[in-house]
């Protein structure tokens, strides 16, 4: 968008939407409400954890016509909280209301193919390549996949996400067996990379083109999905995390992005960065930002939805946060559901509990996260240790 058509900035008192109904829109809702703006939630579930807490709740599918017009005569503005929203479905409600992000720039996250065609573009001004891949939309893209490329992982290009819609291949007949149980839908090929670690960068990107961002998270997934992600002095080499930031910046800058946006990063056992994926919204790795920063990932999509200054968003306190997944509420040998020990976990000092109002635990669903402030990386280890070692999970300083 041109410097011209910046739209006026939203102050306080107006209404908010959002696409989506999960915990990133719920946590949106908190941070936009806390501001003094209303708030409008579109998603088909009643029960979503978003719209119980928005003034406004649409019940409609995504596509529904009467359902993006009721949101549009609700809401001054509009953002996402998830990424696979049907992209028509920004673009048509842009004709009658600011959306940030734009249909297109969520278009481009939503699709592997597209998405690594960006980071391709990107990579000389970002200084960071994405893993070599093939496409393989058709029957004859399979058999001049370099060899190179395996073992790799097929991945869908399309509605993946914790893992799921991904397998490792290590031989041609795996790769078009692989495809063909995939259906034969669009997928891209990546070469298996060795990977040291993986770390994530949060931009905020507003109208007038300008950008901050927060420091780089390192991310622990296990089973494909985030488990742990730890922000302090020394979590990342510094040369790394700037070469993060830089290319984030410029993956955002190359879109014309406006929201926060955050770009996932392999880091190979050489120490070079790898650009594996960007989401259109905040993202898990960034919810330590609530407890641990002056102003959260979602206070930052409110301001640069609605136009209002993006400040540096300063880290005050070292952080850990520790995904809680439905697992917790099950019995670790009988599979009795029981109810995680909050108590104790809360009277450890710098433990911050969010739950995102889930009524059913099932394994692997996120439910919520602990974050875990404190004076220093060793106290918040420390403590990241005893409420991890409190809840049954795996040790989280061991990442
Ligand atoms: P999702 O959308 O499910 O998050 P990702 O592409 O991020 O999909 O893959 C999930 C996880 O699988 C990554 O966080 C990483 O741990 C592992 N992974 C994905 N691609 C590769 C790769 N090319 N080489 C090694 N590990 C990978
Ligand atoms: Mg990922």
């Amino acid at each position: 968008m041109s410097p011209a058509t910046v739209p006026p900035v939203l102050l306080p008192g107006s209404t908010l939407g959002v696409m989506g109904g999960g915990q990133l829109g719920r946590m949106f809702v908190h941070a936009a409400q806390a501001m003094g703006y209303f708030t409008a939630v579109l998603d088909p579930d009643p029960d979503s954890p978003a719209g119980r807490v928005s003034h406004h709740h649409v019940h409609a599918d995504y596509l529904d016509g009467d359902g993006l017009a009721r949101l549009s005569r609700l809401a001054d503005a509009v953002t996402t909280e998830f990424e696979n929203v049907p992209a028509e479905a920004l673009a048509s409600l842009a004709g009658d209301v600011p959306v940030a992000p734009g249909a297109e720039a969520v278009a481009i996250a939503q699709d592997r193919i597209r998405e690594k065609a960006h980071f391709s573009r990107c990579a000389e001004a970002s200084g960071v390549p994405c893993a070599p891949y093939a496409v393989i939309e058709r029957e004859d893209h399979l058999a001049p996949v370099p060899a190179a490329l395996l073992p790799g992982i097929l991945k869908t290009a399309r509605l993946g996400y914790d893992g799921k819609g991904q397998r490792t291949v290590t031989t041609r007949a795996e790769l078009a067996e692989a495809w063909a149980d995939f259906g034969r839908v669009p997928c891209v090929l990546e070469q298996r990379l060795p990977l040291a670690g993986e770390c994530s960068v949060i931009v905020a990107r507003g109208h007038d083109g300008r950008s901050v961002h927060f420091p780089p998270q390192r991310n622990l997934h296990r089973d494909g999905i985030l488990a742990v992600t730890e922000v302090h002095e020394g979590s990342l080499p510094a040369a790394q995390a700037q070469q993060a930031v830089a290319a984030a910046r410029a993956i955002a800058d190359g879109i014309g992005y406006v929201g926060v946006l955050c770009v996932e990063f392999f880091v190979l056992e050489d120490g070079r960065l790898i650009v594996n994926e960007m989401a259109p919204r905040p993202h898990n790795s960034g919810h330590y930002t609530i407890d641990a920063c002056e102003c959260s990932q979602f206070e930052l999509q409110v301001r640069a939805m609605t136009g209002l200054p993006l400040v540096v968003p300063r880290q005050h306190s070292p952080a850990i946060m520790l995904n809680l997944l439905g697992d917790l509420w099950f019995a670790p040998v009988s599979g009795r559901p029981v109810e995680p020990a909050w108590a104790r976990v809360l009277a450890l000092s710098g433990t911050h509990l969010h739950l995102y109002g889930k009524t059913e635990a099932r394994r692997g669903r996120k439910m919520g996260h602990l974050n875990i402030t404190g004076p220093s990386a060793e106290a918040v280890r420390a403590v990241a240790a005893q409420a991890a070692s409190l809840l049954g999970l795996p040790d989280s300083t061991a990442c």
